[in-house]
């Protein structure tokens, strides 16, 4: 079964190497071309993030080579990988083909130049996420102790967003950074988040919050990342089709997909450990679920709630 994975960071390995991992099959790529093949990932979001310790004048350059590493290295090495540069794209993937398009995780290599912000839109970034942990000029991320929204900037980039077709990505965004997004966006999704009823970690979201995505229409796309699983002890697959249950339980069952944040993670779970692995999931999920209901998770919820 096709699956459709909003998060991965094979791009921030891909520049840290400067050109020494091959896409097509690099064994330190959790996400590689042949692994992709081999998981029947049919689509794969790709984040640029620009690690806080870089220095404010140098991000948007790091954004930029990364992009470049996206262009070069993904697709241009690579026949079988078709940039989605719109959501119209999607329709136009034959057989054989895996698409990739751009998100962008975390606004502060933009400063406050709402220019890079749109050239970033016409490059093919297609998801905006407010923040990563840290605050920026837009909004506080989970771990700024500020614990603040959305500063005028952060509210015009989503108007940004919402006019541009563009998702805006709630993962790593404060709480009360949620809540506006909620009331200014018109297409919001966590790409990588979990539920906080089942594992209490602050990258996860409340029952509240869940539930204000699905009424709003949003997407919540399930992370791979132990931590975000299990408080205590190794998390299995089982462990993660619990947030599936627990989202379900709240009304989501059409509104949830998968992010697996495949080479952001250094934990993995055992059986889901890199791309390739991605088919266990779904044999899983068919243990509990019918097939339209899992193909919908896999990737038809995510089909369904385009921004258009
Ligand atoms: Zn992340």
């Amino acid at each position: 079964m096709n699956v459709i994975d909003l998060h991965c960071d094979a791009l921030l390995k891909l520049s840290e190497a400067k050109g020494k991992l091959r896409f097509a099959d690099a064994s330190e790529l959790d996400t590689n071309k042949e692994r992709l093949q081999k998981g029947k990932v049919k689509v794969q979001a790709f984040a640029i993030f620009v690690e806080p310790y870089i220095q404010s004048d140098q991000k948007f350059q790091e954004v930029l080579t990364q992009i470049d590493y996206f262009y070069s290295e993904v697709l241009g090495k690579n026949q079988e990988m078709k940039h989605i540069r719109c959501w119209s794209d999607l329709n136009t993937l034959k057989d054989g083909e895996i698409g990739a398009f751009l998100t962008l995780e975390g606004v502060d290599p933009i400063g406050n130049d709402l220019t890079k912000l749109r050239i970033l839109y016409q490059l093919g970034v297609l998801s905006v996420g407010l923040t990563w942990n840290q605050a920026n000029l837009a909004a506080d991320g989970v771990g700024e102790p500020r614990a603040g929204g959305l500063t005028e900037l952060g509210k015009e980039i989503v108007k940004l967003n919402n006019q541009y077709k563009v998702f805006t990505d709630v993962s790593h965004l404060s709480e009360k950074g949620f809540w506006d997004v909620m009331e200014l966006a018109d297409f919001p999704i966590a790409s990588h988040s979990n539920s906080k009823t089942i594992c209490n970690h602050r990258r996860n979201l409340t029952d509240e919050q869940a539930k204000a995505l699905f009424q709003k229409g949003g997407l919540i796309h399930v992370v791979y990342n132990p931590p975000f699983i299990k408080e205590q002890g190794k998390a299995s697959i089982d462990d993660l089709i619990k947030h599936i249950d627990h989202f379900c339980l709240l009304g989501g069952i059409k509104q949830i997909g998968l992010g697996s944040d495949f080479d952001g993670i250094y934990d993995k779970v055992k059986g889901l450990e890199d791309a390739s692995q991605s088919q266990n999931l779904i044999i899983k999920l068919l243990k509990y679920y019918n097939e339209a209901e899992v193909r919908g998770f896999a990737s038809e919820n995510f089909l369904s709630h385009l921004p258009k």
